[in-house]
């Protein structure tokens, strides 16, 4: 995944940028990359990268977790996924931002469909093998809890729009010279909903919408990799009318695992061994996801020796085969020896006939001896 970039210096503002020298920022930022006005290749992803800064920096309480916490503050807030959204999407959800300038009625016209969401959920390389379910818990735009989404205190009626008849939708003519231009626009006394309230309800002024805590449970395949995702239909945001919802997109990240890495379905281990064990040969036991297994380690292993265990990698998401479990030899050499040890491997040594150094003398004498060439001859 590409490292994001700091939001502060996507829309080009000060850390302590006030929100309105935000929302100037952004407005500015995605007039000039509209893919529509701008051709230039990578528009479109600077256009995407300026409206996740804004949702973030325009928000005080997401804006305060990325200020202490960086990107990481914001897994679980529930977040537009607008890497995957249409450009006439991203307008409606910041929609008061722009009025008409790219076209209201075109968004009307449209599928009434709510925006996908993001929430991203954490788990171990355990979990990767038997797969797991887990609880998400996170924040989105929805319906608001009081009115339940109608937008007029509980017990109060709310009537058709005059204005719009009900539609929610007005003309607007338009005229440059010869040309009259007619388009589709929300109605401007009831913002496009066609009805209003009598008595506008207390918690949302009348929108119907809020920010509302949600929980959903999830299952996570085995074999999962990290960075995938798993969509879950008609969990994201409720549509402009409310009757399709978005959905929401959970992005699985991989915890880092102490002892495996993961290459594919396979996991490679590094096993430390002495090098007794490796000139000798050994059986030992070797811990797996699950436990251990025994391996057995010839006489004579070298350094950097791999192993493999078959079937004792991850399982494969489509098929579900497990992969290896791939070992690699790190022969360790002790750092201290007891005196009998130090005899036994002296002697070791003569049988190999090569120099050793002799048993330790201090320092200054060894360089001494170096110096005036009584050191054990060098080979
Ligand atoms: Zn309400
Ligand atoms: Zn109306």
């Amino acid at each position: 995944m590409a490292q994001k970039r700091d939001y502060y210096e996507v829309l080009g503002v000060s850390r302590s940028a006030a929100p309105e020298e935000i929302k100037r920022a952004y407005r500015q930022a995605a007039l000039k990359y509209h893919p529509d006005r701008n051709k230039e290749p990578g528009a479109e992803e600077k256009f995407k990268e300026a409206a996740e800064a804004y949702e973030v920096l325009s928000d005080a309480e997401k804006r305060q977790r990325y200020d202490r916490f960086g990107h990481a503050g914001l897994s679980g807030v529930g977040m537009h996924d607008f890497s995957g959204m249409a450009v006439e999407d991203i307008f409606s959800v910041f929609g008061d931002l722009f009025g008409d300038l790219f076209g209201g009625g075109v968004r009307r016209a449209r599928v009434d469909r709510g925006v996908d969401i993001q929430a991203v959920v954490e788990i171990d390389m355990a979990e990767v093998l038997t797969g797991v379910k887990k609880t998400l818990r996170f924040e989105r735009s929805d319906f608001c809890a009081r009115c339940d989404g109608q937008g007029c205190e509980p017990g109060t009626q709310r009537r058709n729009c005059p204005t719009c008849g009900g539609y929610g939708q007005v003309e607007r003519q338009t005229s440059m010279g010869f040309f009259v231009t007619r388009t589709v626009v929300d109605c401007p006394q009831c913002t496009g909903r066609g009805w209003l309230a009598e008595r506008p309800c207390r918690d949302c002024a009348g929108s119907g919408r809020g920010r509302r805590q949600c929980e959903i449970e999830i299952k996570i395949p085995a074999g999962i990799h990290d960075g995938q995702s798993i969509r879950v239909p008609g969990e994201g945001e409720p549509g402009h009318s409310g009757r399709q919802r978005g959905d929401l997109r959970c992005l699985v990240r991989l915890r880092e695992h102490k002892f495996f890495h993961r290459d594919g379905d396979h996991l490679i281990c590094l096993l430390p061994i002495s090098f007794t064990q490796a000139a000798l040969g050994a059986q030992i036991d070797v811990p797996t996801l699950t436990g251990t297994t025994p391996l057995r380690v010839p006489a004579g292993t070298q350094h950097g020796a791999v192993f493999e265990l078959p079937g004792k990698g991850l399982p494969n998401l489509r098929n579900g085969r497990r992969g290896n479990q791939i070992v690699q030899v790190a022969v360790e050499i002790p750092k201290k020896l007891s005196r009998e040890q130090a005899d036994l491997l002296r002697k070791f040594a003569a049988t190999e006939d090569k120099s050793v150094l002799p048993e330790s003398k201090g320092f200054f004498e060894q360089v001494k001896e170096y110096l005036s060439g009584e050191s054990d001859k060098k080979e």
